[in-house]
């Protein structure tokens, strides 16, 4: 098949610094679109992945799966874009189309295992995929999302996983008007979790370890703040709760949150602690409660979101940074230093 070379940014091991790599996309096909990348949010999961924390990592490694770019050229059967259109990828480029949850709008979770944006079998030039960090990308247009241009580019490139993270468990679990919602955890995911069941008109409770986060969840649109460290603020919030979104990534206290749960109510992990979280049987029994989880969106339901956010202007609040800026964004990451996304501006990739 044929190629064209890029510049993307990534790593050859898991200990090096990302560095600026020379990359392969596939020329473009009948159903392909190509896109320009302008910015490409910072995941979690880039972080993990470049360092090989999940294992199963091959190198050399282009993360990024938060991409907003303009559409350069298109294949001859491409009906949905044309040149010059807004376009986005996120976290998925492709999947088997045939199993059940491919034909019901979930690629997900296809059987076959769906095609990350990067680090994932390429379905078309063998080897790994390569992520967003990168001067352009080649997707199937049935895995392009259309971007509003009523939002701020860069504050959007966040929505292609934090958002789509965060609205699909919200939407699944029918959360709305009349509901009381808790968010844990303010950062990447919870900030837009905490947009999100705002906007969808539920009441948003708010648990934060750290006090200092307080007006700045208020400001996101929380109704209400619990430091979650405080035992009493705790107990008053018991049985009151319709749904917990626990975007955490650390280890903490499942049954304190399940006991704030009411009857039928359900708690979803977003957030992905490595270790196994203990769970008190009397916590989900005395409440008919479930405890659940949920992982990024469809496609469909992606550009569902995206149009959501258009419509009642949501986007995430970022810090945009050029490409050769990444490694220190790695470590501002780690220690929570980020309000709440970074997104590189990919014209500063040379
Ligand atoms: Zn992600
Ligand atoms: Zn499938």
């Amino acid at each position: 098949m044929e190629t064209k070379n890029i510049k993307a940014f990534g790593t050859e091991a898991a200990e090096a610094p990302l560095k600026t790599l020379d990359i392969k996309r596939r020329a473009v096909q009948a159903h392909d679109v190509e896109i320009e990348i302008l910015y490409c949010g910072i995941c979690h999961s880039d972080l993990h992945t470049a360092r090989n924390e999940w294992h199963g990592t091959i190198y050399p490694i282009v993360p990024g799966h938060e991409i907003v770019g303009r559409v350069t050229k298109v294949g001859d059967h491409v009906k949905g874009f044309k040149v010059g259109d807004l376009a986005g990828v996120g976290c998925l480029v492709d999947s088997c189309r045939e199993c059940e949850h491919c034909k019901n709008d979930l690629e997900q979770f296809c059987d076959e295992g769906s095609t990350q944006t990067f680090n994932s079998p390429d379905r078309h030039l063998g080897g790994q995929t390569y992520g967003g960090y990168s001067q352009s990308i080649t997707v199937d247009e049935s895995f392009v999302l259309h971007i509003s241009d009523k939002l701020d580019l860069a504050a959007v490139a966040p929505l292609l996983c934090a958002g789509i993270t965060t609205y699909s468990p919200l939407k699944h679990w029918k959360v709305g008007p009349g509901q009381k919602v808790g968010i844990v955890g303010i950062g990447g995911l919870g900030h837009m979790g905490i947009k999100i069941a705002k906007a969808m008109g539920a009441h948003v409770v708010v648990f934060t370890t750290s006090l200092s986060k307080t007006d700045d969840a208020k400001r996101l649109g929380a109704d209400e703040v619990v430091l979650s460290t405080d035992e009493a603020q705790m107990a008053a919030y018991a049985r009151s709760l319709n749904f917990i979104l626990d975007c955490v990534s650390a280890e903490h206290n499942i049954d304190a949150y399940l006991n704030l749960l009411k009857v039928d109510g359900t708690l979803t992990l977003v957030g992905a602690p490595m270790d196994p979280l203990p769970v008190t049987s009397f916590s989900l029994i005395l409440g008919r409660r479930s405890f659940s989880g949920s992982l990024i969106g469809g496609i469909a339901e992606t550009q569902e979101m995206l149009d959501f956010c258009a419509e009642h202007n949501i986007t995430s609040d970022v810090e945009v940074i050029g490409v050769n800026d990444v490694n220190d964004a790695y470590e501002r990451l780690l220690k929570g230093d980020v309000k709440y996304r970074f997104v590189i501006d990919m014209a500063s990739l040379k």
